[in-house]
């Protein structure tokens, strides 16, 4: 990610940055958020702070969850104030990274007490609180001119049967505007009853919105009167934002996110809350996820090759060869390729010096990029990302040598289609791929439970990998979906039945038969427990 100028310094050695991390999708991170979270030495994260965007960290970065685990409760929260001053001490530069606002229920102001006493600089990076931002994706705003001048955060935390509580229920229900419970899931109905018992009126409208604005995001609309039995009805649970008073109604106008009847043309989100696996062998499974992520599924991504070095001698040897001037050119055709290359200049003693006399290309602009990190700018980066485009302009100049670091498993198009042409071709293996040992965690049991609703084959290898580490085919409820004719001509030869076929055979096609194969049986998708 390229940070604009304006993000702000780098996270500073020896302070706290008590920095909120927005509601659940993580693209409603902050630009300050994204630059503290990727030059951070110490990170401190909640159970409720997004995920991916902890991608963002450094690789050498500590991690550290302090939020509550099924087997023991969160760290006291004094222990916690005193742990980040601590490693800020200790030279860390930290980053406390909370779900939402730092400072909306949330207890950033005692973190940034604890360390003001004791004289660390505190920086506080305002989230988008989950408060407006699940309200607002259900399509309801907080205020709304006529219906709701203000709008009140309300801690549902305390138990408003208990005597002393410090949240004023006479207070709330007289209150000329839309209420929001934060953590009031569990209590609903004893909320609603205590508004209703100061004279709210028991009609009065009332929605949940569990896991706002991630694919998994769930809307309940109901009454004060009814709240607690539809709640119990639908199993919605935490993590939810209640929201109390006229504005709900809106969600039926202006509902764009998720929404049970939503028509489709209407609805850019036709995949909301699909989970489909994406067995992937190359960088285009990204691209996919990409795709299906923007239709609202949710791609759940399963590796089907790891990255593993290659015997070190003969890149070394080609290496110093190169550095001879053995070659005129040196192809890449992958970013592994490019870290393997630097990984052998590193051994050598060398640097990008090395490659001073050659010409070098590059097959894609994720490599061409990786080399311009190393300093190194390629000479030819062909307008088709694919070697089969690298042969084409490479033959379109005169044959000369070259060496080519590459996969074990690189297919013989270019070096066959180079020779023919006359070239001297020196192939080394700069990697190999192998199988991992498993699925990622959780997948194969989210399989057997079938809460995988569809898998998305872009390749007869991913097919292949994918059988053999799962154990066989997916199970019979879920939607199987192949990018074309030879690929769906392995999922036969494997026992894996295939439901729908890709046309054209390219990823728009797959995501298009993801889609028609995932929204025949949707009356009903996107209600409460589904
Ligand atoms: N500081 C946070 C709130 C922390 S309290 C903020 O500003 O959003 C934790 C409560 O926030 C949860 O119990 C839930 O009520 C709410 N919450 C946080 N993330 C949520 C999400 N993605 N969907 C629904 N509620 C969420």
């Amino acid at each position: 990610m390229t940070t604009p100028p304006f993000a702000g310094p780098p996270a500073a050695p020896g302070s706290v940055a008590l920095v909120g991390g927005g509601p659940g999708d993580p693209a409603l991170l902050t630009l300050r958020a994204a630059r503290l979270l990727s030059t951070a030495t110490f990170v401190a994260y909640d159970r409720l702070a997004p995920p991916a965007a902890l991608e963002l960290c450094a690789s050498d970065a500590e991690l550290l969850y302090v939020g509550k685990l099924p087997d023991r409760h969160a760290l006291p929260q004094e222990e916690l104030s005193r742990l980040l001053a601590d490693r800020a001490e200790a030279g860390a530069a930290v980053v406390r990274f909370k779900g939402g606002d730092p400072f909306v229920l949330a207890r950033g102001s005692e973190e940034a007490q604890e360390c003001v006493r004791r004289g660390v600089p505190v920086e506080v990076v305002p989230g988008i609180t989950s408060a407006i931002a699940g309200p607002a994706y259900a399509g309801i705003p907080v205020t709304h001119r006529g219906t709701a001048p203000a709008f009140a955060v309300v801690t549902g935390h305390e138990d408003p049967t208990k005597g002393a509580t410090q949240v004023d229920y006479a207070a709330l229900a007289a209150f000329p505007g839309t209420l929001v419970w934060l953590m009031g899931v569990g209590r609903i109905g004893a909320i609603a009853d205590a508004l209703i018992a100061q004279g709210r009126d028991p009609s009065t409208p009332i929605a949940l919105v569990q896991w706002a604005t991630t694919p998994q995001q769930t809307t309940l609309t109901s009454t004060l009167a009814e709240v607690a039995a539809d709640v119990a009805a639908s199993g919605i649970g935490s993590p939810a934002v209640t929201v109390v008073g006229d504005v709900v109604a809106l969600r039926e106008e202006i509902a764009w996110f998720e929404h049970p009847t939503l028509p489709a043309p209407a609805h850019r989100r036709p995949l909301h809350g699909r989970r489909v696996l994406v067995p992937r062998t190359r960088e285009q499974a990204s691209a996919l996820a990409e795709r299906l992520r923007a239709l609202g599924a949710d791609p759940v991504l399963a590796p089907t090759i790891a990255i593993a070095p290659a015997d070190p001698a003969a890149l070394d040897e080609a290496l110093d060869r190169l550095a001879d001037g053995a070659f005129d050119w040196l192809a890449l055709t992958s970013t592994n390729g490019v870290a393997a290359l630097a990984a052998a200049l590193e051994r050598a003693g060398r640097d990008s010096r090395a490659l001073a006399g050659v010409r070098v290309a590059a097959v894609g602009s994720g490599t061409a990029a990786a080399l311009a990190d190393m300093g190194v700018r390629a000479d030819l980066v062909p307008p088709r990302f694919t070697t089969a485009g690298l042969l084409e302009a490479l033959r379109a100049g005169p044959p000369a040598s070259i060496l080519l670091a590459r996969a074990d498993l690189a297919t013989a198009t270019l070096p066959d289609g180079l020779t023919a042409a006359g070239w001297t071709v020196t192939e080394v293996e700069a990697y190999r791929t192998v199988r991992p040992d498993a699925l990622p965690d959780g997948v194969a049991a989210d399989l057997d439970a079938g809460a995988i609703d569809a898998v998305a084959f872009a390749s007869s290898s991913t097919v292949t990998n994918f059988v053999a580490l799962y154990g066989g085919a997916p199970p019979a409820g879920t939607t199987v979906v192949s990018i074309g004719p030879v690929t769906s001509a392995t999922c036969r030869a494997l026992g894996v039945p295939v439901d729908a076929e890709a046309d054209p055979h390219d990823l728009d096609g797959l995501v298009d038969a993801v889609l028609a194969a995932c929204t025949v049986d949707a009356p009903g998708h996107g209600t409460p427990g589904h």
